[in-house]
């Protein structure tokens, strides 16, 4: 009888730093407010709103005296700006594969060059982007799109950090069709979504039941939970121990356990200790 996690879960690389970030500014007792919500995750953002940290949806809303936060997902160069007037101090958490990003985009403008971004252009990261190049850039969701771009200048092609490979590519392809110069192709996707479900589907035919935990909402969430159903049948998708149904453990031998990139340890610790009070 025995919990197994998987060999990737939990906190990707760019929410944990942005995470402890946030911390520190905390232990220097700051007045700490992020600019949209900094992780997609219930509880971290209650156990953080119990220190104090709060959330503003505009930068308008900063004032003197207090710290603004950037989140993993970055945002477009005049709203840090508007944020360094207002606040006394600004925290940029952007996480490093998303400046990469913005960076790539505004060399490229700078060059006078077009900039394809594949990915979803309401998604806070691709507004972030796009605030790099503004007359060059952009956003496509997929190839479907490609035929209503302009003519295209030896367009630069990068992507949302988070989206599916053959997405990007079929959709880098179809660009290179019709561009005009040549089209420079650089894959800007972060592993961290395909590593925790190539590791959980690694565990999922080896576990009579798999639990995923995080938001209810949360997309990469119910992927994860989808990769998991593949193979094992009594996968569920929680947020806390709670939410662990002891009926659906009768006769369990063993027991998966994996996260989302935006689910905390603490909370992953806790399933796990319910699971082994349990008696799995
Ligand atoms: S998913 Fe990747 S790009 Fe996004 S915050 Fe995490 S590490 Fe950074």
């Amino acid at each position: 009888m025995k919990v197994l996690l998987a060999d990737e879960f939990g906190f990707c690389f760019g929410v944990e730093r942005a995470v402890e970030m946030v911390e520190e500014s905390l232990g220097r007792n700051e007045v700490v407010r992020t600019l949209g919500p900094l992780i997609h995750n219930e509880q971290e953002m209650e156990r953080l709103g119990n220190k104090g940290v709060t959330t503003i949806s505009e930068p308008v809303q900063i004032s003197r005296g207090e710290t603004a936060v950037i989140r993993a997902h970055g945002v477009a160069p005049d709203v840090e700006k508007e944020l360094q007037e207002k606040a006394s101090k600004v925290v940029d958490a952007t996480c490093p594969f998303v400046t990469r990003v913005q960076r790539l985009a505004a060399r490229a403008a700078s060059e006078n060059r077009h900039v394809i971004v594949i990915g979803n252009p309401e998604h806070p990261e691709m507004i972030g982007v796009k605030g790099y190049a503004p007359d060059n850039a952009f956003v496509i969701k997929d190839e479907s799109e490609v035929a209503g771009l302009p003519k295209l200048n030896n367009p630069l092609v990068v992507s949302q950090t988070t989206i599916k490979a053959k997405t990007f590519f079929d959709t880098a392809e179809a660009i290179k069709n019709v561009a005009e110069g040549e089209t420079q192709v650089i894959n800007t996707i972060c592993s961290a979504t395909r590593d925790r479900q190539d590791a959980a589907r690694a565990l999922a035919g080896e576990v009579e039941a798999f639990y995923v935990i995080g938001g209810d909402h949360s997309s990469n969430s119910r992927k994860l939970l989808n990769v998991c159903k593949e193979q094992c049948e009594k996968s569920f998708l929680i947020q806390t121990e709670e939410d662990i149904d002891p009926k659906d453990l009768e006769g369990i031998e063993t027991v998966g356990v994996t996260a989302g990139a935006s689910t905390p340890k603490w909370l992953i610790d806790r399933v796990v200790e319910r699971l082994s009070a349990l008696g799995v």
